[in-house]
């Protein structure tokens, strides 16, 4: 996971300037925003113009809107992409993106580590629709293709894994998937266009929520699914029926975060690294969860295929779940909360945020240790992490 200097430098320049027009509105260098939402025509002729496709506008903000597509403009052009269709979040992205593409009857095929909600999208909504789901056990792969039928139409999976970190063999899915004819959905919120490019390894759609890292400041929710202009254009028309659309104010946010994403990322990266060192060589550590570490299950393809491990390390605590939660409540950088991707450290043990209603059983199903502890780590300075974490471990 080298730093490669040439593509840093490369998707940085993008960042500032990708999808942006040369010449804006009032020569501002800022995109303006645009709070509108309905656009006007200045003649009949013109509207048959536009209902012809002759002329290129806007008509009504569910359907676009001049800030999101300058957001979409840059995101697309991060990923490598042609066309990338903003949403209002990444559960938008991801639940619109699904209901335009599938009817009854069809089946979709997911690992089981992935975003809870994603998870319960499948399983329970898309079977209410008649639409079948099979879950199976991440990096199973023998497994996975057992679990294609003539029905299946998509295969989604995450990289690396939220809160797992679990890293996907990305040649080996997409060979499956083309071996099976069916189209490929990756959630790379995690690994970010900085870490992984997996439209360049054949995947069709990738999907961030934007509220994370792409955004970077913990002040939006935002999502968004990229892949080829043709693939996305019922997506697209999906949309403006759905009405799952962000804002304009959103829209500016995420492409002024943007431009700092990769110098963000390279951050984020670092901490990541770091931390879980220190934490791994850590006496009361149990067990520590990092694509970048060589002791990680995942190390191998995180090498193959990531440029760096990102920004959120999971931690064992060795002990029960007060253990854990002495760890959580003992920091002083880290803000207990949900999420991660922002400049702030979050801290967050999955136990007791997301899962403390769920039944014991459940819970060992979903492969959640009461002792784990989820450090999204910000871009504070990795040496105040550190010290951080070394004074609250002696409190656990
Ligand atoms: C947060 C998250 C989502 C959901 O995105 P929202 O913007 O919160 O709707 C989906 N996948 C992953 C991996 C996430 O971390």
């Amino acid at each position: 996971m080298s730093d490669d200097q040439a593509s840093l430098a490369r998707s940085q320049t993008y960042a500032v300037h990708g999808g942006e027009a040369r010449r804006k509105p009032a020569d501002a260098i800022t995109d303006p925003i645009f709070c509108c939402s309905s656009f006007t025509f200045g003649s009949t002729q013109e509207v048959i113009d536009f209902v012809e496709e002759r002329s290129v506008r806007e008509e009504y903000a569910r359907y676009g809107n001049p800030t999101e597509r300058t957001a979409e403009a840059k995101l697309a052009a991060l990923e490598g992409g042609e066309d990338a269709v903003l949403f209002a979040s990444g559960m938008a992205a991801v639940t619109g993106f699904l209901l335009a593409k599938l009817r009854a009857g069809d089946e979709v095929v997911l690992f089981d580590e992935c975003y809870h909600h994603i998870r319960e999208f499948c399983v329970t909504h898309l079977e209410r629709l008649g639409i079948g789901c099979r879950l199976v056990r991440m990096g199973d792969y023998a497994a996975l293709e057992a679990a294609l039928t003539p029905r299946t139409r998509l295969l989604i999976s995450e990289t690396p894994t939220n809160p797992y970190l679990s890293v996907l063999d990305l040649e080996r899915w997409v060979a499956l998937a083309r071996k099976h004819g069916v189209e490929t959905l990756l959630d790379a919120t995690l690994a970010t266009p900085f870490n992984i490019q997996p439209l360049a390894w054949g995947v069709d759609y990738v999907m961030h929520s934007a509220t994370k890292y792409l955004a970077g400041h913990n002040d939006l929710l935002a999502g968004v699914v990229i892949g080829s202009r043709d693939k996305l254009k019922d997506v697209r028309t999906f949309r403006g029926v759905l009405g799952a659309v962000n804002s304009p104010h959103n829209a500016y946010l995420l492409v002024r975060g943007l431009k700092t994403f990769p110098l963000r990322m390279a951050q984020h990266n670092r901490n990541g690294q770091a931390v879980a060192e220190f934490l791994a060589g850590h006496p009361k550590v149990a067990r520590v969860r990092y694509p970048g570490l060589p002791s990680d299950p995942g190390y191998t393809l995180a090498q193959a295929t990531l440029r760096g491990g990102g920004g959120v390390v999971a931690v064992e605590v060795k002990g029960d779940w007060a253990a854990a939660a002495r760890l959580v409540d003992a920091v002083t950088i880290p803000r207990i909360g949900p999420s991660l991707g922002g400049a702030e450290s979050l801290i967050e043990q999955p136990r007791v945020l997301s899962f403390w209603k769920t039944p014991p059983e459940k819970r060992a199903a979903l492969r959640i240790p009461d002792n784990m502890v989820r450090l999204a780590l910000g871009i504070e300075d990795s040496a105040d992490l550190i010290a951080d974490l070394a004074q609250a471990l002696e409190r656990v």
